[in-house]
């Protein structure tokens, strides 16, 4: 893919678009759909099965379960994990406000914790220091290009007994001394949401684990808690229903597209990192914008994907409708900290009680980074930011 448009000059540049992924990927997608059209089955049928075991490949995972969305994997796996009434789950308040609410609607309490202010990262420290007799789970959130620091978190889960359930679902791609990201606790997740790395056209997820009786609760939860049906890891088990599950089958139009993309999944990380890069190099010294995204070293060597290049910026709210002003979309990542959103009062927080979290939701601002973009839509992103901020206030 060329790294200019044809005519050398840079339109709008939406927040999110793959209409060019689409049209080079079409023909395969098509013939991967007449397959599916051919089979007559579009739910849990022969495409979920290979796109799970493409998966699995992939991500060097021993299984990988697939199932409706990334939130839908959240909530398995804790269940599989063997999340019990009361039990707490220690979360970081910066993050999706799934993380959290998996928790909820798994039966726990989240408990949270504060950010590490340079990666956006649940902090070791903070954790550490909202451990109780009912902590259960801990749960770090890889956001935006890298990991959480798996080191001191694994540390303190083996202190405590601490069951780790990676919230992995913008982490394709991420790995930690070559693990997978999801592969260095009890199991993570993925979500293939449409503006993800890897992105369906609708809703789905995955769970992934090297734990076989994890990989089985899982695979049964999703399907009503029947044991096997065409599972691609688990062929031939008996339909017997042992445990409550809900239905959270993946269907076989997101697998197939999914299959299309993952064989470029490669390429797509690569370019995202270019552009990123290109981002990197002209946003430098830009006055307003307080901090760039920073790759922290970490005592692993550790393989960062960009999924959402996030800058924090003076003037944020401003900031955003001014691009939208000149055609540029972005998005708040995230704009209310999780022990501060309606649905988690009851657990009794304050305003102050996570200052890097607070923080980072009034001055964080995602700008656009997909592999459609050109290099050009960079340069106009940047020219935009430097404007704004050498133009005074509005
Ligand atoms: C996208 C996302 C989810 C939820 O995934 P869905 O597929 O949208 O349900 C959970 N956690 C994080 C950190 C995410 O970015």
């Amino acid at each position: 893919m060329a790294d200019g448009t044809e005519d050398g000059t840079s339109g709008p540049v939406p927040f999110f678009t793959q209409a060019r992924t689409f049209e080079a990927l079409w023909p395969d997608i098509r013939s991967r759909l007449a397959e599916v059209f051919d089979d007559g089955k579009f739910s849990h049928g022969r495409q979920v099965a290979r796109f799970e075991e493409a998966l699995a490949r992939w991500t060097g995972a021993r299984y990988a379960v697939g199932v409706n969305s990334g939130t839908d994997a959240l909530v398995l796996l804790l269940r599989a994990c063997g999340l019990q009434p009361g039990d707490e789950v220690i979360v970081p308040a910066f993050t999706f406000v799934a993380s959290a609410s998996s928790v909820v609607l798994a039966g726990g309490r989240p408990v949270f914790a504060d950010i590490d202010p340079v990666t956006y990262t649940i902090d070791p420290k903070s954790a550490a220091d909202v451990v109780t007799s009912r902590t259960r789970m801990i749960m770090p959130v890889h956001l935006f290009c890298q990991m959480a620091d798996m080191v001191p978190l694994l540390d303190l889960a083996r202190r405590y007994q601490l069951t780790v359930v990676e919230d992995s679902a913008e982490a394709i791609g991420m790995r930690w001394d070559g693990a997978h990201a999801g592969l260095l606790g009890a199991g993570g997740v993925l979500s293939f949401f449409p503006t993800k790395t890897l992105g369906a056209i609708g809703d789905a997820g995955a769970i992934l684990t090297d734990d076989r009786q994890l990989a089985e609760t899982a695979a049964a939860l999703r399907h009503h808690g029947r044991y096997g049906r065409t599972l691609a890891h688990f062929p031939g088990i008996s339909n017997e229903t042992t445990v409550n599950g809900v239905n959270s089958k993946m269907d076989d139009i997101q697998a197939s597209v999914l299959l299309a993309k993952l064989t470029r999944l490669h390429e797509d990380i690569a370019r995202r990192a270019r552009l990123a890069a290109a981002y990197t190099e002209r946003m430098a010294g830009t006055p307003g914008v307080l901090r760039l995204p920073t790759v922290v070293p970490r005592i692993a060597r550790t393989d960062p994907v960009f999924y959402v290049y996030l800058v924090e910026v003076e003037r944020r709210d401003e900031l955003a409708v001014y691009l939208a002003g000149h055609g540029v979309g972005t998005e708040a990542y995230y704009p209310v900290p999780l022990h501060l959103q309606q649905c988690f009062a009851h657990l009794g927080y304050r305003r102050g009680d996570f200052p890097h979290a607070e923080r980072a939701c009034e001055r964080t601002i995602a700008l656009p980074l997909y592999p459609d973009m050109s290099v050009d839509d960079v340069d106009k992103v940047c020219a935009l930011v430097r404007r704004f901020a050498t133009r005074g206030p509005a």
